[in-house]
C-alpha cells in the first residue's frame, strides 16, 4: 500500500456497513491510529485486522504523533478511525489530517457511514443546500444564541444531540425558529431500534415528551431550512431592483432595496440572480 495518512470510516451501528476497501486498508497499514483503541479493538477482531493499533485524538501528546510521523516518513501508511463513522466529522482527526498535508503526505479518504449523512438520505428534507451543525452548544444560553442565529438560515439544518439534551434542544427549536417548521429525529441508525419521527416542531416536541424511547440511543435532528419569504418582493420592489441592477452590480442593488425595505439582502440578491 502507498505510503500516507488513510481516513476510514467504520460503520454507525450495523456492522454490515462496512465496506470491503476499509477491512483492506486497515489490514494492510503499518499502524491504525484509534479515538479509543480499547473501543475499536472488537470492531478489528470482528474483521480478523490484527494491525497494531495507536490511541490517537486531536489532544493527543507528541508522542503519539512521533509515532505516526516515523511510520509514514519510514514510507508506511497510517489507518485513522474513529468510534463510528467519519473520522474529523464531529470526531478526532481535523488536526492530523492538517499536520499530514502540511508535511506533504499523501491523505487518502476511505469513504463509509456518516450518520449525518444517512440521516438526510431518509429525512424527506431538501438535500440541495444542508448545514452541518454537529453538537450544538452543552449549556441552554449558548445553544439558544447559536440557534437565533440560525433562525434565518434557508438550507437545511443538521444537528448531533446527546439522548439527555433532545427534549430541551426540541422546545428551543420549537420556540426559536418556529413551531411549524417541519423536523425529523433520526435514532439509533442502522440499529435495531431504529426510528424516524417526522413533524412539524411542535408535534414533534409533543411525541418526545410523550414517550421518553423517542430520547434514547444515538440521535441526529434535522429542521428544514426557513422560508425564502419570497412573497415580500412586491412587484414595486421587483421594478426598483430591475432598474438599480442596470447600472449596479446586483449585491450592491440588493444592498439598497434592503436597506430602503427593510429586507434581507440575500433574498433580493438570490431573486435578481434567478431571474
Ligand atoms: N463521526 C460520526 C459520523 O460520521 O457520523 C459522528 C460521531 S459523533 C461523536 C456521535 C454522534 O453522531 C451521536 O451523538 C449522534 O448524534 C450521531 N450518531 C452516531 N451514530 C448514530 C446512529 N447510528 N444513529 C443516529 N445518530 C448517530
Amino acid at each position: 500500500m502507498d505510503s500516507g495518512l488513510y481516513v476510514v470510516a467504520t460503520p454507525i451501528g450495523n456492522l454490515g456497513d462496512m465496506v470491503p476497501r476499509a477491512v483492506e486498508v486497515l489490514q494492510a497499514a503499518d499502524l491504525v491510529a484509534a479515538e479509543d483503541t480499547r473501543h475499536s479493538a472488537p470492531l478489528l477482531k470482528h474483521f480478523g485486522i490484527d494491525t497494531p493499533m495507536l490511541a490517537y485524538h486531536d489532544h493527543s501528546d507528541q508522542r503519539a504523533l512521533s509515532r505516526i510521523e516515523q511510520c509514514i516518513e519510514s514510507g508506511g501508511s497510517v489507518a485513522l478511525i474513529s468510534d463510528a463513522g467519519t473520522p474529523l466529522i464531529s470526531d478526532p482527526g481535523y488536526r492530523l489530517v492538517r499536520h499530514a498535508h502540511e508535511q506533504g503526505w499523501a491523505v487518502v479518504p476511505v469513504p463509509g457511514a456518516s450518520a449525518a449523512i444517512a440521516a438526510l438520505s431518509v429525512a424527506g428534507l431538501p438535500t440541495d443546500r444542508f448545514l452541518f451543525e454537529g453538537f450544538l452548544p452543552a449549556r441552554a444560553a449558548g445553544r439558544q444564541a447559536r440557534l437565533e442565529e440560525l433562525a434565518t438560515e434557508t438550507a437545511t439544518l443538521v444537528f448531533y444531540e446527546a439522548p439527555h439534551r433532545v427534549l430541551d434542544t426540541l422546545g428551543d427549536m420549537r420556540d426559536l425558529l418556529g413551531e411549524q417548521r417541519v423536523a425529523v429525529l433520526a435514532r439509533e441508525l442502522t440499529k435495531t431500534f431504529e426510528t424516524l419521527l417526522r413533524a412539524p416542531l411542535a408535534e414533534l416536541v409533543a411525541r418526545v415528551e410523550a414517550d421518553s424511547n423517542q430520547s434514547r440511543g444515538e440521535i441526529v435532528l434535522l429542521v428544514e431550512g426557513a422560508e425564502t419569504r419570497s412573497g415580500d418582493i412586491t412587484p414595486e420592489i421587483a421594478r426598483m431592483l430591475e432598474l438599480l441592477s442596470e447600472t449596479l452590480p446586483p449585491r450592491q442593488a440588493a444592498g439598497l432595496v434592503a436597506d430602503a425595505f427593510g429586507l434581507r439582502k440575500k433574498l433580493l440578491y438570490e431573486h435578481l440572480i434567478s431571474r
